[in-house]
């Protein structure tokens, strides 16, 4: 055989010993290789011999590149391979070597092409390209009708021959193969052996650990270890290789340079093509033995959750209810009347104005509504009949702040009061004073002596059955210009109505208005009252209600949280030699982390959707017993950010373990 230059691969004085916690204090040492120098060229078949325990694994694992030397030097094509990181080892694992076991190792969740696969996935190479080759590389080994099978449905020839398939996936320029035929009988051997000479004939780097001379016959190099030393190494002359054509030998498929370099921004076909892949992953995962788990643990997550979105409901509910009751009882408004303190004799009352209302209107902070009042004592007429009441000028935000409703006809508008129209709304009970027989709106009516028509009338307030007015249907409303120019004669207001948009600041809102008028009129000359002390008990139990709320939803989804954790462990520990397979055939630290966060977050996801519905559903609940439960879209959006939280948090320490496992070790299960 012709050296090359460069070698293939390259070994000086490498040793490897293993140190093992033990009864002493430093452990006990295992020298399992020692000064193994040696060189192989492309090409070459070698078979590696030597009784158990005498370091052939060892020896393997550190050739492709699964275990690093504690001493020495391994160099691949001239490359120090001590020198390389974990992912830069786990391409070189990718792109050159191709991995067969003795037992197979073939992933039991996922299919015979699935399996050919899995060293493309981890090389980004694309889907259609990756079945394709698949594809063609099972049916070279006459596995052509086996494609969906998984390894269970398979004999153990078969299984040997779809790692075969996937050792050659990415190129496999060298083929590792320990013990191979050791799981087989004589036939499946015999054609497992065919299929590597054939290999290695058509100029792929075949090393082959074998206990049977036979097998060691055919190869055209044998290196015979010993306690770790290497004890013979002999090109044998003559090699009698088993004939031709009574076996199927796949293609010759050339080494593959990895599609990298063309990569522009976010590669969205990559990304589908991952997420794809992991889904399919997950369904496999999800659907192994361990179904009920998973179904525990989404469980859990889902409870979490859907307490999280009760409480929030309840809170939200709770809130609005409150602004709704403060404001009926008009906890946000600020009353501003004109006059002086009591014993202050120099400040004259002050003249409040619509300007001054415009003014709180726009200067003000957290104001909704700004209502002008003007009223006084007037007598309507109609007909024979009267009635003496409080005439109130309106603005047409009133309808909205007072929550009017009418029964009849319309309220007034801004034009009206710029007009001086003389309208005017009346309360139910008026219009039953006034009219008892006939509809009311469109009707004259005499206000203070001056003719008004009737523009609408308000619904009853005053509940059927009871013998109790309401004063609210009492109510006699004109436009606040008509008001000043037609029936009172002045441009000053009795008070200012300021309603505060967030009930809680209505403090604050107080002073801005009293600095503000006070600037306006250049004194004190006005009083502002507010019932403040209620809205402070108020927003103190809501803050309570609020911090109580959040942290029942926050431990539960705690606890939820600590089931994926504690599951997702569990299931690392099951699933140690899957990752020690992935990290063979070339995933990277990053891939495994990936996929087992991913796992977690789409326990946790499936239990958010759960949970929200369940959370959205329990509105029947909460309305059975009268509760104010509020839900809004933007739960769905909060719940599933927990559950995404959640899964990352919960994942992220057994995602870490599995990346950090040792691949031989993991192997080894
Ligand atoms: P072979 O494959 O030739 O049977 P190995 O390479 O598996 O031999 O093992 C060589 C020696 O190293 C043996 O004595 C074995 O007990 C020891 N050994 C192998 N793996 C480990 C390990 N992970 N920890 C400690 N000792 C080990
Ligand atoms: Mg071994």
């Amino acid at each position: 055989m012709a050296a090359t230059e460069t070698p293939l691969i390259e070994l000086v004085d490498v040793g490897r010993v293993y140190r093992r916690a033990g009864a002493g204090r430093r452990g006990v040492a295992t020298r399992a290789l020692s000064d193994v120098t040696l060189r192989i060229d492309p090409g070459e078949f070698v078979a590696v011999m030597g009784p158990s325990g005498s370091g052939k694994s060892t020896l393997m694992n550190i050739l492709g590149c699964l275990d690093r030397p504690t001493q020495g030097v391994y160099r691949f094509q001239g490359r120090d391979v001590g020198q390389l990181s974990a992912d830069e080892r786990a391409a070189l694992r990718r792109e050159s070597f191709g991995f067969v076991f003795q037992s197979y190792n073939l992933l039991g969740s996922a299919t015979a092409r699935e399996n050919v696969e899995m060293p493309a996935a981890y090389a980004h190479l694309g889907r259609a390209l990756r079945a394709e080759r698949a594809e063609g590389l099972l049916r070279a080994f006459a596995l052509g009708n086996r494609l969906g099978h998984r390894p269970r449905a398979l004999s153990g020839g078969e299984q040997q021959r779809v790692a075969i398939a996937r050792a050659l996936m990415n190129g496999g320029r060298v083929i590792l193969a320990d013990e191979p035929t050791g799981a087989l009988d004589t036939k499946n051997g015999e054609d497992v052996l065919a299929v590597l000479a054939d290999l290695s004939a058509r100029g792929h780097t075949v090393i082959v650990i074998t206990h049977d001379p036979e097998v060691a016959a055919w190869s055209e190099r044998r290196i015979e270890l010993l306690d770790g030393r290497v004890v013979a190494d002999r090109r044998t002359e003559g090699v009698t290789r088993p004939a031709r054509g009574d076996t199927v030998v796949g293609p010759n498929p050339s080494p593959r340079s990895e599609p990298s370099g063309r990569r522009t921004g976010i590669d969205f076909q990559r990304a589908a093509e991952s997420l794809r892949g992991t889904l399919a992953s997950l369904r496999a995962n999800l659907l192994r033995g361990s179904r009920l788990r998973t179904a525990l643990t989404v469980l859990s997550v889902t409870v979490g959750v859907w307490s999280v979105v009760a409480m929030l409901s309840v809170v939200q509910g709770g809130y609005r209810e409150s602004v709704e009751t403060v404001s009926r009882i008009g906890a946000d408004r600020i009353f501003v009347r004109s006059g002086v303190a009591y014993g202050d004799r120099k400040s004259t009352p002050v003249r409040l104005t619509l300007a001054d209302a415009e003014a709180i209107r726009r200067e003000v902070d957290n104001v909704r509504a700004v209502l002008p009042h003007v009223s006084g004592q007037l007598t309507l007429r109609q007909g024979d009949r009267s009635v003496e009441t409080t005439v109130q000028a309106a603005v047409p935000e009133m309808l909205v702040t007072d929550r009017l409703r009418l029964a009849r006809g319309v309220f007034f508008s801004e034009r009206d009061s710029a007009d001086h129209e003389p309208v005017v709304v009346i309360g139910a009970g008026i219009s039953d004073e006034l009219f008892p027989v006939s509809a009311a709106v469109g009707r004259h009516v005499l206000v203070g002596g001056a003719p008004f028509v009737v523009k609408g009338v308000l619904a009853r307030y005053r509940r059927s059955g009871s013998v109790v007015e309401d004063y609210r249907d009492k109510q006699v409303l004109v436009p606040l210009g008509t008001a000043q120019a037609l029936l009172f004669g002045r441009e000053s207001l009795d008070s200012i109505t300021v309603s505060a948009e967030d009930p809680k600041r209505v403090g604050e809102t107080a002073r801005a208005v009293d600095n503000l008028l006070a600037r306006r009129h250049g004194h004190r000359g006005f009083s502002l009252s507010s019932d403040i002390p209620s809205m402070i008990g108020f927003s103190t139990v809501e803050r309570l209600m609020s911090a109580l709320m959040g942290a029942v939803g926050a431990i539960s989804l705690f606890v939820g949280g600590m089931g994926v954790t504690s599951v997702m462990l569990v299931s690392v520990a099951e699933r140690t030699r899957e990752i020690g397979i992935r990290m063979a055939t070339g995933a990277r630290r990053q891939d495994i982390l990936r996929q087992f966060l991913l796992e977690a977050v789409a326990v946790t996801v499936a239990g958010g959707v759960l949970g929200t519905m369940l959370g959205f559903a329990s509105r029947v609940v909460f309305d059975a017993f009268e509760v104010p439960a509020a839900l809004s879209v933007w739960f769905v959006f909060a719940a599933l950010a927990c559950a995404v939280g959640t899964g990352l948090a919960a994942g992220i320490v057994p995602a870490r373990r599995a990346a950090a496992l040792d691949p031989v070790a993991a192997l080894s299960r």
